[in-house]
This record gives structure tokens, C-alpha cells and sequence, in this order.
């Protein structure tokens, strides 16, 4: 890191702290790319892990497989690890790896630019607490700021005027005492299927708004025992063994989703089975059930949801929000139900997604004007075509809805360090993917959503754009995408070599020369 005039120079300059930048930090270390920041507005390493602390905020994915391969944890205490948890194994990963002296705390990206004339990119930043503002000059910037990180808040006529305690699942104020409370959930994903049951143990009412109702299947749920860890510690190749294990089960549904939707009649069975198991009264039992092919949206796992609705003290409520008022929610058919506090489960900003509007390109553009006109687009999900040495981790369909995050993370940052190797032997300045390859690659996966269950399931998720096109998800099994992006592949990018003056060369002219 130098201090040149105003601006700190760095190699690369990561945004966020969460799995995603945390990965790039210590592949890039371990790799010798040792001059970097991690910019994180959080006071904490951990990303969503430590931002969402709603009460029975839990993984859906196995632990087994929600840890970095290179840092397995033979001591997850279930089958499914709890938020609090999987929070100390990033910050301990982060710690033994020695990267937190490079991680700036507290501290906003507020706008990345790129500077042709230096080939960097300007990024500006502010102390969330003091103000404090920062200037750093970068010659790459990693992304890693999450795709589910900024909260959608619902667009509901009178919201603003709710005089009572009001959150959102990812920002709970835990200050505030729910015991005997009258309280309001908006929304039945993934967030509120966890809090709902835990909040019903101790409100006085729950009021549940849905919207659409969600597959849900049971939750294979028990501790680990002693003998298990021992051997997970112990034993060469046992966690391993699992780890794979549970890779390859959940491998083996990709089929069903991306081509085989009729195979999915088989989840539904599942999700009806949870129905009657937890609901007994028919009528309930018709309200959530769905009517949608499953794994449209997001198939969820849980053992509590349908008895919590099933509770005296929830009333799950179908009819629509016509407004909220200062004491209250009135639905579509005129009924006024006074809550004290309210929950806002509704989900993220994920087609929109927010750190395109402080990212400017080559062309005086942001990313988020780009992908307005075109929706979000990315070369192997990771690199754009006009935001030259801008690698985005977790971008435009490289998202799962069967497995594990971390292995699509680690996938891209493999792509990362090999391109800032790359870069570092052939005297390259800047690299940008180009507008063909990206084309080509886009087409090709867009062309693959065609016959998925998110395309033909019969849904509206938030996996849709608002073209109607599929752009967070990746359409196959998570090995073919590690493949495509197991070397950076300069051939499909220009180039710029490291000179003073600006020359754009192809790739093919900038390799041979
Ligand atoms: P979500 O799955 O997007 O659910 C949002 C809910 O709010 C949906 O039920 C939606 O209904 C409803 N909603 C949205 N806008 C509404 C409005 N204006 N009026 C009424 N209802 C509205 O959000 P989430 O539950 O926070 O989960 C998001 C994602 O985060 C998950 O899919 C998952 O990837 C991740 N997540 C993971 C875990 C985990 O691993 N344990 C836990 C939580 C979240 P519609 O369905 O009708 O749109």
C-alpha cells in the first residue's frame, strides 16, 4: 500500500467481508498478491453471517458443505450450522489466514471509477461512524459485496406511518422485548420460515401475511455426536468423505431443475407430507400449499413452520395488504388486525443489484445504467465488458438453489488470482472481457434457462429480471461451471499492457508479442 498525493495505491482493492471477500483475501495472499484492502461497511468480518441475526437464523445448506474447502470444521454442532456459528468460523478462518490487518472496518464504498489515463480504478470511501473519507487507487477491485445483502422493503401505501416498532429480518433490533407482543410478519420465504416459529414462542400474537406460499420440505435436523467430531478431527479423509457425500446428493437434483421440471413431483409429495404433518385444519392446509411446480422458487427446509402456523397464537393471513395504518394492518377485505410491532421478511434487492450504482466503467457509465438497458451480464459471471480489471463474485448467474455458495465463491476466486497472476507475468494493465465473449456466454446460459423449472415452473421469483430473463442463477451442476472457469483465459478479453500510454491490443497480439 502507498500513499501517492491523496490517494492510497493498492494491487487490489476487495468490497466486503463476508465469504465472498474473505475467500479473495486469502487466495490472493496465498498467491503473493499481498498488497490489498478489504473494505467492509460492516464492524465485523462475516457478511450476511454476521448482518442476519433474526432469531432462528440457521443455514438451509448442510455444514459439511457450507465451509471452505480449505478450511473444513470438524466441529460444526448439527447437521445445519446456526448463524452464530458459522459468523466464528469466517472471523476464525479470517484470523489464522492473517488477513484482518488488511480489512478496513466500518467503512462504505461510495463510488468506484475506472481511470483509463492510470488504468485504475478510483475508489472512494467513507467511515461509517466518523466520516472519515478515503481515496484509494486500485488496479483491480474484487466485488464481493453479496447478492443478498441490501433489504427490499415493501412498497405498501401507509408503511411510513406505523407508529409502532418496525424491521427487517436482516437489520433485527434486538432492543426490542416481542414477549406478549402483538406482532405482524410480512412475507413466508426463507428469512421468515426460521423467525416465525421462534417469535411465536414468546409474542402474544403473530400475524403472517402471505403473498404466495412456498414448497417446503423436512429438515433432516439432529447434533453431531462427540464420536462424529472426533472422527471429522481425527480420522484422514472421513470429513472429506462426507463432504463429498453430500455434495454428490445434492448434485444429483440438478437434473430436475434444469431439465427435468416433472421430476420434481416428487418434492411436492415430499412438501405435502410436511403439510399434513404439522397442519391439521384442511383449510390451513389448502392455504400453503402451492401451485407451482417445486423448485420455481427457492425450495425451502423446515420442521417448524407448518407447526408454528398451526399455533393459537398465529393466524396466517392470505388476503392481501391493502395499508398500513398508524396502529395496524388492514387487509384486502376492509379487516384492521392492531400489532405492535412489525417484521418486514421481504426478501433482498437482487436483479437491481445495488453495487452497480457506485461502479463507473471505461465509457462514463455505471453498471447499474448498463444493466438496465440490458439486465445483469457478466462473462462467466464474473467479468463485464466495459469495467476493465472489475471481477464480481457472486455475479449474474452463478447463484444456487440447491447448493452451496462457497464452492461457486471459490470457483470465481481460483479465476481471480489465475488472472492476477496472469496479468502480473505478461505486463498487463488491464483486461476487460470482450463484448463477443460476453455475448457468447450470455446466450448460451440464457439459451440453457429455457426447459429449468424457474422458467417453466409457473412462478414469479426473485430470480427473474424485470425482461422476465433468469439472471441469478446458474443453469447446471456446479462442476461444469467450476471447469469454465478453471483458468483465466486471456484470449477472450482485450488487453491493455503496461505502458504509458493507453494501447488496447487483443489478447492474442499482447500474449504472442
Ligand atoms: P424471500 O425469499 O425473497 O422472501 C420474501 C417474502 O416476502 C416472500 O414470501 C414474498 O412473497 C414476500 N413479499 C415480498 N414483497 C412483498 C410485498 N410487497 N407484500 C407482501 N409480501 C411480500 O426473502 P428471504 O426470506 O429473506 O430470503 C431470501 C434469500 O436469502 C433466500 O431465498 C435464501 O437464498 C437466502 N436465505 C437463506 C437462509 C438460510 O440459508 N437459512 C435464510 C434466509 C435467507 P412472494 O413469494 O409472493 O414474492
Amino acid at each position: 500500500m502507498t500513499q501517492t498525493g491523496t490517494a492510497i495505491e493498492v494491487d487490489h482493492l476487495i468490497v466486503g467481508a463476508g465469504f465472498g471477500g474473505l475467500c479473495a483475501a486469502i487466495k490472493l495472499d496465498e498467491a503473493g498478491e499481498r498488497d490489498f484492502v478489504v473494505v467492509e461497511k460492516d464492524s465485523d468480518v462475516g457478511g450476511t453471517w454476521h448482518i442476519n441475526t433474526y432469531p432462528g437464523a440457521e443455514c438451509d445448506v448442510p455444514s459439511q458443505l457450507y465451509s471452505f474447502s480449505f478450511a473444513l470444521n470438524p466441529d460444526w454442532s448439527k447437521v445445519y450450522s446456526p448463524q452464530q456459528e458459522i459468523w466464528e468460523y469466517t472471523k476464525r478462518v479470517a484470523t489464522e489466514a492473517g488477513i484482518l490487518d488488511r480489512c478496513v472496518l466500518d467503512t462504505a464504498v461510495d463510488h468506484a471509477t475506472w481511470d483509463d489515463a492510470q488504468q485504475r480504478w478510483i475508489v472512494t470511501t467513507t467511515h461509517v461512524r466518523t466520516g472519515e473519507e478515503r481515496t484509494y487507487a486500485a488496479r483491480t477491485v474484487v466485488s464481493a459485496s453479496g447478492g443478498l445483502s441490501e433489504p427490499s422493503l415493501p412498497d405498501i401505501d401507509g408503511i411510513d406511518s406505523f407508529a409502532g416498532e418496525v424491521f427487517h429480518s436482516a437489520r433485527w433490533d434486538h432492543d426490542v422485548d416481542l414477549r406478549g407482543k402483538r406482532v405482524a410478519v410480512i412475507g413466508t420465504g426463507a428469512s421468515a420460515i426460521q423467525l416465525v416459529p421462534e417469535v411465536a414462542k414468546i409474542a402474544g400474537r403473530v400475524d403472517v401475511y402471505q403473498r404466495t406460499p412456498n414448497w417446503i420440505i423436512p429438515r433432516n435436523e439432529r447434533r453431531f455426536t462427540s464420536l462424529e467430531k472426533t472422527l471429522f478431527r481425527y480420522v484422514p479423509g472421513a470429513q472429506r468423505a462426507v463432504r463429498a457425500g453430500v455434495y454428490a446428493t445434492l448434485e444429483a437434483r440438478v437434473p430436475a431443475f434444469v431439465r427435468f421440471p416433472v421430476a420434481m413431483k416428487a418434492v411436492e409429495a415430499q412438501g405435502k407430507k410436511n403439510i399434513a404433518k404439522g397442519i391439521s385444519d384442511p383449510a390451513l392446509r389448502a392455504a400453503v400449499t402451492p401451485q407451482y411446480r417445486a423448485g420455481c422458487k427457492r425450495i425451502l427446509v423446515s420442521n417448524k413452520w407448518y407447526p408454528a402456523l398451526d399455533r393459537d397464537n398465529v393466524e396466517l393471513v392470505t388476503d392481501g395488504i391493502a395499508k398500513v395504518t398508524a396502529g395496524g394492518i388492514v387487509d384486502s377485505t376492509g379487516t384492521e388486525r392492531e400489532i405492535d410491532v412489525l417484521v418486514i421478511a421481504t426478501g433482498f434487492h437482487v436483479t437491481d443489484a445495488p453495487i452497480a450504482q457506485h461502479v463507473t466503467g471505461r465509457e462514463g457509465r455505471t453498471l447499474a445504467a448498463v444493466w438496465d438497458e440490458t439486465g445483469m451480464r457478466a462473462y462467466k459471471g464474473t467479468a463485464i465488458h466495459g469495467f476493465p480489471n472489475l471481477f464480481q463474485i457472486v455475479g449474474p448467474n452463478t447463484a444456487l438453489g440447491h447448493s452451496s455458495m462457497i464452492f461457486i465463491i471459490e470457483s470465481q476466486v481460483r479465476y481471480v488470482v489465475d488472472a492476477a497472476r496472469t496479468m502480473r507475468q505478461q505486463g498487463l494493465a488491464a483486461i476487460e472481457p470482450t463484448a463477443e465473449a460476453q455475448e457468447r456466454w450470455t446466450t448460451a446460459v440464457l439459451e440453457r434457462m429455457r426447459k429449468t423449472v424457474w422458467t417453466t415452473g409457473g412462478c414469479a421469483s426473485w430470480y427473474l429480471d424485470k425482461f422476465g430473463n433468469n439472471v441469478t442463477l446458474w443453469p447446471g451442476q456446479t462442476f461444469t461451471f467450476r471447469r469454465h472457469l478453471s483458468r483465466f483465459d486471456p484470449t477472450s478479453y482485450d488487453v491493455t499492457a503496461l505502458t504509458d500510454a493507453v494501447d488496447t491490443t487483443t489478447a492474442t497480439e499482447a500474449v504472442s508479442a
